[in-house]
């Protein structure tokens, strides 16, 4: 088998949400959007209900099928973006709550859905999703009496503690719901951090959840190990990969593992990238290609047969760093084509 083996550490996950949850005297809602962040969210979600999580979040109403059949009808998924035009059949037929962000949407649900449960999002300045000051004016008291499961906003820049954003989102959020019934929530992983002024009735994890950044004392879940195809040995002076984008300057053996952008090992990664055998760290050379990518290993004392590119030594934020980003997109990016073992 030559594809890159993806271990995904169910215990880990477990235990990052117990950590979370332990931070807060409140519930602890999981954020499984964009199938948990890449690592499967049927699996993600069932072990995440067996630790008594009742609260899931998703972020479209297409990704719920998969999720509604891991944990069957024991617990509330609910839809980030709300209800859009055709999507009330499957948020009636999959007992899903939108969370609806605007006039229009608020309308389209009472006016299909009367019954069905939903919640409701403010927007407190990030400018992204939720209703605005002067259409909550407008809708709260009819949208408050129809008795929504929550009342949410989301902070931009919770990763950032001493952001003056956080605590003015905060003042917007109190201003918006102070005096209302209907439980409250505001922080993700980020403001789950700042601290109990900021968790209301619930939190929302995410990132925290999969081991990533800013959730620093989490356990890592992911693991991710390259399979060496071939091994070969160059003199001096030859060059490596597409666009002879790397020569060697001494007697080299080059690895060859299979993997490369079509895995979401973005190109962007060649700089600066190692990869890992054992504790040691083994540099990237030449190009990231499709479906391949080059290790300088003469320094190891023995052919390896696979290099890690995710591990204890070089967690998915680090990776995230070398190639620009953040640790949200590493994992969301991780390709199909990995053989997947769920461990824990
Ligand atoms: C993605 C998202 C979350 C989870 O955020 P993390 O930073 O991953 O914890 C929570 N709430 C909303 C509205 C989101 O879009």
């Amino acid at each position: 088998m030559s594809t890159g083996h993806l271990t995904i550490d169910l215990a880990a996950l477990a235990h990052n949400w117990r950590s979370l949850n332990a931070l807060t005297a409140c519930d602890t809602a999981a954020v499984i959007k964009a199938d948990a962040y890449g690592l499967g969210a049927g699996r993600v979600a069932k072990t995440l209900a067996k630790q008594g999580v009742r609260t899931f979040y998703i972020a479209m109403v297409e990704e719920a099928a998969a999720i509604r059949e891991a944990i069957g009808d024991t617990a509330q998924i609910r839809v980030l973006s709300g209800h859009m035009r055709g999507d009330t059949d499957t948020i009636a037929a999959l007992h899903l709550t939108p969370i609806l962000n605007s006039v229009d949407q608020i309308q389209r649900h009472f006016e299909a859905l009367p019954d069905a449960p939903f919640g409701l999002q403010l927007d407190t300045g990030m400018n992204r999703l939720g209703l605005e000051w002067d259409d909550w004016a407008a809708v709260a008291e009819a949208a408050l009496r129809r008795k929504p499961v929550v009342v949410m906003s989301h902070l931009a820049c919770a990763d950032e503690p001493d952001h003056p954003m956080n605590p003015y989102q905060l003042d917007i959020f109190h201003q918006m719901t102070d005096g209302i019934t209907t439980p409250r929530s505001l922080a993700a992983t980020g403001g789950i951090l700042l601290g109990p002024a900021y968790h209301f009735d619930e939190c929302r994890a995410g990132i925290g959840l999969y081991g990533g950044h800013p959730f620093v004392d989490a356990r890592p879940v992911v693991r991710l190990d390259l399979p060496v195809i071939q091994i070969r040995d160059l003199t001096a002076g030859e060059v490596v990969g597409y666009g002879n984008a790397w020569q060697a300057d001494r007697p080299t053996r080059l690895a060859t593992v299979a993997a490369g952008y079509a895995d979401g090992l973005h190109r962007a990664l060649a700089r600066g990238l190692h990869l890992w055998h054992g504790h040691t760290p083994c540099p990237v050379v030449g190009r990231i290609s499709m479906d391949a990518i080059t290790v300088d290993v003469t320094d190891l004392p023995e052919d390896p047969a696979s290099l890690a590119i995710i591990c204890e030594d070089q967690p998915v934020d680090r990776l995230a760093q070398v190639a620009g980003t953040i640790g949200y997109e590493m994992l969301t990016s991780l390709g199909t084509r990995y053989s997947r073992r769920y461990a824990g």
